[in-house]
């Protein structure tokens, strides 16, 4: 099932012509992409690529989704429709996503008619967190001490070996910290497997808590040519597994900020991803790096890039799957972004005080237009670009941010 036409198979004919140059060619302005999910990732991919020309294709489940205001056309479908997503491929030049809980077998799927980047192997990857460790431990990087288990017993042995706090990972659909619990002692493991919604014999990931001194992530784009281009490393804060800030620069050492943007590449070369990836990092007591997470896609830990870095993360991400020259991801100047998260009972949107919060002229706020608001949903953000110090920055997003709410 479809929107209204706004978006005839007719007026598709350059699916043939730019195919013919073969997939290494580049895909012109004009050409069509089609993105899985419709979040305000799509969202805002949508926007970069509207601005450079090309026509846009979204499968979601809600034919009102965010996305749905930047699209030529909405596919409605679930992530595991198949049917929705060879209809997708019939209309695109070039499938990305943008979320990681796409289905891969219809992605596998997808590949046979159309390029999918940044590619299988990253999503596959990258969906189960257990396969996910074993490619880090593979490439000699450090991440959290973990274990794999499956059931009470291992679950015991792994916390004998790891200690005390733990995380308990689900490997498969976790994210915002969603699948997780905290374990504080050996009590709390007692039905943990069955507060996570799992069954003996399901794998687990277990993880000693690591007492950080703050947390990183690198967003760097890799180029059909194999080049890379890793935009400075973030500062993040979390609340409760949700991302609440990022500020640039982070004010980490100079070394550390160089061995975080090689980490980011190397990830992205390993992983032989065309397109954004982004990689989540602790930045540990002793001065080293430990991965946390990794995504093959744009991220809100890079959407201060939209404002504060020659080239936005998203117009990066068009460039790279289109097969053109990747931008400058230099970062202007200080920059912090804040999240706007729903709060109360689900209801629906209407955001006030945008008036007051954009009476400081360096602020810059994105409403990603969910219909809905409820408790922690994220709902925009808001950028502060321009200001003489990262503190400054992100006291004038945080100040702006707050003038924000709900009704
Ligand atoms: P995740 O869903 O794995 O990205 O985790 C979300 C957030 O939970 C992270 O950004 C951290 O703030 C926290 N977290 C996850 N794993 C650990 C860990 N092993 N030690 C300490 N904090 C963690």
């Amino acid at each position: 099932m479809t929107e209204p036409d706004r978006f005839p198979r007719a007026a598709l004919p350059s699916v043939a012509s730019t195919r013919a140059g073969g997939a290494r060619a580049p895909l012109l302005p004009g050409a069509a992409i089609g993105i899985l999910g419709g979040g305000q990732l799509g969202r805002m991919l949508g926007f970069a690529a509207r601005a450079m020309g090309y026509r846009i294709v979204v499968l979601d489940p809600d034919s009102a989704c965010p996305a749905a205001a930047i699209a030529d056309r909405v596919v409605v479908g679930a992530y595991d429709d198949a049917a929705a997503a060879m209809e997708l491929a019939g209309l695109a030049d070039v499938v990305t996503y943008e979320l990681e809980h796409v289905h891969a077998g219809v992605v596998g799927a997808l590949e046979a008619h159309v390029p999918v980047r940044p590619g299988l192997v990253a999503l596959r990857l990258t969906q189960d967190r257990l396969a996910e460790r074993r490619f880090i431990a593979g490439l000699g990087i450090a991440t959290a001490p973990w274990r794999e288990a499956s059931d009470d017993e291992s679950l015991l042995a792994a916390a004998r070996e790891l200690g005390f706090p733990l995380r308990l990972k689900t490997p498969f659909g976790g994210y915002d910290g969603r699948s997780q619990v905290r374990i504080a002692d050996a009590a709390g493991l007692s039905g943990a497997l069955g507060r996570l919604g799992l069954t003996a014999g399901t794998a687990l990931l277990v993880e000693a808590e690591v007492d950080f001194a703050m947390e990183l992530s690198v967003v760097v784009a890799r180029g059909l040519d194999g080049g890379t281009a890793a935009y400075p490393v973030g500062r993040n804060l979390h609340d409760a597994g949700i991302l609440v800030e990022s500020v640039v620069p982070a004010g980490v050492p100079a070394e550390v900020a160089t061995a975080a943007e090689a980490l980011g590449a190397r990830i992205a070369e390993a992983l032989d991803a065309v397109g954004v990836v982004t990689v989540e990092l602790f930045l540990l007591r002793n001065g080293t790096l430990a991965v946390n997470e990794l995504a093959p896609r744009v991220h809100n830990s890079g959407h201060w890039t939209i404002e504060g870095a020659r080239t936005s993360q998203f117009e990066q991400h068009v460039r790279a799957i289109c097969g053109l020259p990747l931008g400058d991801p230099t970062a202007y100047g200080p920059t912090a972004m804040v999240n706007l998260l729903g709060s109360g009972e689900p209801r629906e949107a209407s955001l006030v005080g945008a008036a007051d919060a954009l009476a400081d002229p360096l602020a810059h706020l994105h409403v990603y237009a969910k219909r809905t608001v409820f408790e922690r949903r994220k709902m925009g953000h808001l950028t502060v670009a321009g200001a003489t110090t990262p503190d400054e920055a992100l006291v004038r997003a945080r100040a702006a941010a707050a003038r924000l709410r709900w009704r």
